[in-house]
């Protein structure tokens, strides 16, 4: 599937850069909007294809220090934290025995994206926190930002959910079904707790 779009994106973009004087404007407003599209196809093949290939990789189930995960996902989104400002608060987290570090990083880059993606007109704060239970963890990623209305918590797991358009908050729609993925596979569940407007939290538990 990415082979024929390779070619359709580059050959859109290469009629943009020969033709452009000759296009008059609803002429370049159309190449936008197919190379926009190509785009966006793209993403969501990637998406699909990181959906259908978790738990597929023979990834050997070892120790995920969570500390060290959050430090590495800081890095990661670096440049987006710095420019927002944000923060990103945690407690003391647990190094987890027979994990899958790979997908445990998925999971938490999804969750970080998203708190980070949705924020509102505040200053963007993140806490992820972890809570020893008797037979799990019990994690949480809460967030300041734009929230979920109730009706929606549960859908936003499905896939190709989303609630905004994409002019608004660029996606998929795959992120939080592939979040589900992961923690089902770790013997866990996910769900949000949210207020609308005023931040969404997060869970997920992982079974000891
Ligand atoms: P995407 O972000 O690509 O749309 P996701 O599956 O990650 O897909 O999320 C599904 C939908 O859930 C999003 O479109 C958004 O409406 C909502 N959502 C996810 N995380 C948050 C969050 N932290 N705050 C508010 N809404 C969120």
């Amino acid at each position: 599937m990415q082979e024929p779009l390779r070619m359709v994106s580059s050959f859109l973009k290469l009629l943009e850069k020969k033709y452009n004087p000759v296009f008059d404007d609803t002429g370049k407003k159309y190449i936008n909007f197919a190379v926009d599209g190509a785009e966006r196809m793209k993403k969501l093949i990637l998406d699909l294809l990181d959906y259908s290939r978790i738990g597929t990789n023979k990834e050997i189930a070892s120790v995920t220090d969570m500390n060290m995960l959050v430090d590495e996902l800081k890095q990661t989104f670096y440049v987006t934290i710095n420019e927002l400002n944000a923060q990103i608060i945690t407690n003391k987290l647990p190094i987890l025995p027979n994990t899958r570090k790979t997908l445990l990083f998925q999971l938490l880059q999804n969750l970080i994206g998203n708190a980070l993606k949705y924020h509102s007109t505040n200053t963007p704060i993140i806490t992820i926190n972890a809570e020893e239970q008797h037979y799990q963890w019990l994690f949480s990623v809460a967030d300041n930002g734009i929230g979920i209305k109730k009706i929606f918590a549960e859908k936003i797991f499905v896939i190709f959910q989303r609630l905004h358009s994409k002019d608004d908050y660029e996606g998929t729609g795959i992120g939080l079904s592939i979040c589900k993925k992961i923690v089902e596979m770790h013997g866990g569940k996910i769900w949000v707790e949210s207020e609308f407007g005023k931040g969404a939290t997060f869970y997920f538990s992982i079974k000891k």
